[in-house]
């Protein structure tokens, strides 16, 4: 049975007010507020409240949060940040949580309440938990499949050529569903850039997977990295498919530099993700973008065992992202939107995402005059809507 529910009243991002006509979870019609033709559709009345497209929660990592679990103090490392420490903590930290399962739906549930109905999660494979990881988070995809849209990536979180048996691991991790296959630190943890990118790409390329590789190097060691992936995509023709996370040497690098690295990027169509991070140099995005690179986010950790931050509220991410970029004016506070909207949809390859007619009405409704007091204000009370139907409200689930 066809359903019609009219959504009168809404603010749209350019400030028009509109009526929002879904037919059967997709905008079937936009029309000037209270011109629209009555006819047997449902009607809420949004009261001019603003209208934005479904966050997109770009970087997550749903097997390991601690989230709604019982909080778990930072342990800093003991000599310098070290990544084999800190997988080391984490293993302990594991094995004291509650079940895997319970921890990603907290996390999955709190992403919801805030307004992401599109994720990317990288769930870890490697030689010591084997493709545990990924059995369990596909089943809790499973579950949520009607609330949120979860694309996976296998994530070698013990690198791959010094973990004996990961590349088979993640070759089984794409066959069960994983759409991406990540990496880590080629030069740094691995030390094997070539090594390292064969498998990655190798592995991409037999599965028709895309790429989305955790780059934390930083300077001209993170800088001939981004390269290196970004020739390989274009040699490979995989533009579109692949992302590099963090890439914090494009934060650290001088202005000639960049730019160069920039135009690439944009050639090559490799998107980069970042969670502007605390006390860190990060990818600078309003050079990124004007580059024509696109740039994506996401929470990355929540509570886990790399840190205690993290809200899950993509909204509160464009605010980081703005605050931390220096962004002031309107088209700054609308292009931190953007990162979290719009390109988080191009990078995750999202079909029929927007407020437009054909798209699907996944939707954010808050009290919010237009997209810049939204960044700023962060407002709290927002009702999300899947397919036209109400699933959370004030950050809590509805169903
Ligand atoms: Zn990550």
């Amino acid at each position: 049975m066809t359903t019609h529910t009219r959504f009168a009243n809404a603010r749209l991002a350019d400030g028009s007010l509109v009526d929002l006509t879904v037919t059967d979870g997709r905008f079937s019609a936009i029309t000037p507020a209270g011109k629209t033709a009555e006819d047997t559709a449902a009607i809420v009345d949004l009261v001019g409240q603003l209208v934005v497209p479904a966050f997109v929660e770009g970087h997550i990592h749903l097997d390991t949060s601690f989230y709604g679990d019982a909080w778990r103090p930072h342990i800093p490392c003991t000599n310098g940040f070290d990544v084999r420490e800190r997988v080391a903590f984490q293993a302990r930290n594991l094995a004291a949580a509650a079940p895997m399962a319970e921890r990603a739906r907290n996390q999955l549930e709190l992403c919801v309440g805030n307004g992401s109905l599109a994720m990317r999660s990288h769930v870890m494979v490697d030689a010591s938990v084997g493709l545990k990881h990924v059995e369990t988070i596909l089943a809790v995809r499973e579950k949520y499949r009607d609330l949120i849209d979860i694309q996976l990536v296998a994530f070698p979180q013990g690198g791959i050529l010094s973990s004996p048996g990961t590349a088979e691991l993640l070759d089984e991790a794409l066959k069960l569903g994983c759409e991406l296959i990540g990496g880590l630190d080629p030069a740094s943890f691995d030390r094997d850039v070539n090594g390292h990118l064969d498998v990655v790409f190798g592995l991409a390329q037999k599965r028709g997977a895309g790429v989305d590789i955790h780059l934390h190097d930083g300077g001209t060691l993170g800088l001939f990295q981004v390269e290196e992936i970004a020739a390989r995509t274009k040699a490979l023709g995989m533009q579109g498919n692949v992302a590099v996370s963090h890439a914090y040497g494009l934060g650290d690098i001088q202005a000639d530099a960049l730019e160069k690295a920039g135009d690439m990027l944009a050639a090559a169509g490799v998107a980069i993700m970042t969670n502007a991070p605390g006390n860190h140099a990060f990818p600078p995005v309003a050079a990124l973008r004007r580059a024509g690179v696109t740039v994506f986010s996401g929470s990355d950790n929540i509570r886990d065992s790399w840190w205690p931050y993290g809200d899950g509220d993509m909204l509160n991410r464009a605010n980081m992202i703005g605050y931390r970029s220096g962004f002031y004016e309107d088209h700054e506070l609308e292009a931190a939107f953007d990162v979290v909207t719009h390109a988080g949809a191009k990078a995750l390859r999202l079909d029929g995402y927007g407020i437009a007619a054909g798209a699907r009405a996944d939707f954010v409704v808050m009290p919010a005059e237009h997209v810049p007091e939204a960044v700023v204000a962060v407002p709290k009370g927002r009702t999300v809507y899947r397919a036209g139907g109400a699933v959370a409200k004030d950050g809590k689930m509805l169903r």
